[in-house]
């Protein structure tokens, strides 16, 4: 509130309004953090994955305690943010953001700000953000490099105005192999919720309109306004493929050696499932929001919404063929 350009007003505006933060892995666990600290009125956040020990270096909203008992992000995110200001209304949803639930999970927000991890996730916020004139922030962010820009419809470039596609992206491909800094998410979190503070706190004219660029690692920074594309496919042509689910979508996971099965419209009892798997396979655990159980060398994860996550390979067939063993085809 001392600081004039934001002030008591602004305060306010942010205490009442609300947004959605799609992924809660590094940058999102930053950018929920800000946010809630912040005094944003209510926070939706989106998350498919569950917190693991090799996360702690980055995603600073997690504990061990968390990782310990394999708690889903979204689950892990909304209790600590709670504890951190119970003023907010945070709401975490364990969810996969598919063309199929995405308009339901995003709509009634003001905002929507990025924490995913792939592209494919990006380019369906960006259609459904220039198809409903909602505001997005994307922000990426691998090794020592990140980058991000406020998108708002109509006036400043889209995503699909800088690149034509996720494999043009050239950021995806080596996320599993070079790691990522954990200074770089903090600083590109705090780039991005800037731009979203102004934003929700209704002032708009001070977002600077540049896609911004660092590395924490050579020092180098770049900042630079990008041209809207004439020939935009969505912001011009309003061609909201990614919306439409007409791409494939993504099922390999960033950062790790696994596979994401989707099971759309199957709900699993996961004490029954407990159950049935005691008797054959071995480690069955669950603690009420996943279950997993291992098939050496694989170690499969299974959410009550009939998600799976099957770690120790990045072939979707052996992922399909476990699933359709253990759970049920
Ligand atoms: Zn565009």
């Amino acid at each position: 509130m001392l600081f004039a350009p934001f002030g008591r007003e602004g305060q306010q505006r942010l205490s009442r309004t609300s947004a959605v933060l799609v992924g809660c892995g590094a940058i999102g666990a930053a950018a929920a953090n800000l946010l809630v600290r912040g005094g944003i009125g209510r926070l939706r956040i989106l998350d498919r994955d569950f917190v693991e020990a090799s996360n702690l270096q980055r995603q600073s909203l997690f504990h061990e305690a968390d990782a310990r008992q394999s708690l889903p992000k979204a689950v892990a995110a909304e209790r600590n943010l709670q504890r951190i200001n119970s003023d907010v209304a945070v709401e975490g949803i364990v969810a996969d953001v598919t063309p199929g639930n995405a308009e339901d999970l995003f709509s009634g927000f003001p905002l929507i700000l990025d924490g995913t991890d792939n592209f494919e996730t990006r380019f369906l916020i960006n259609d459904f953000s220039i198809k409903n004139s909602i505001p997005w922030v994307y922000a990426a962010a691998v090794a020592s490099y990140g980058l991000t820009m406020a998108v708002v419809p109509g006036q400043t470039a889209c995503l699909a105005c800088l690149l034509d596609s996720p494999d043009s992206a050239g950021l995806e491909e080596t996320c599993d192999t070079i790691g990522v800094l954990g200074p770089i998410v903090n600083l590109i979190a705090s780039l991005e919720v800037a731009e979203g503070m102004k934003i929700l706190a209704g002032r708009s004219s001070a977002l600077h309109g540049h896609l911004i660029s660092c590395d924490v690692w050579s020092g180098k920074f770049q900042s630079l306004r990008p041209e809207r594309d004439p020939d935009c496919r969505v912001c011009v042509h309003r061609q909201f493929s990614y919306l439409a689910g007409e791409v494939q979508p993504h099922i390999t996971m960033c950062g790790r050696d696994s596979v994401q099965i989707h099971e759309r419209n199957r709900s699993l009892d996961l004490k029954v499932l407990e159950d049935r798997l005691a008797a054959t396979v071995s480690g069955v655990r669950q603690n009420g929001f996943l279950l997993r159980f291992l098939v050496p060398p694989y170690e499969m994860t299974v959410f009550s919404d009939g998600r799976a996550i099957l770690k120790g390979t990045k072939d979707p067939a052996v992922a399909r063929s476990l699933y359709a063993k253990y759970i049920g085809s």
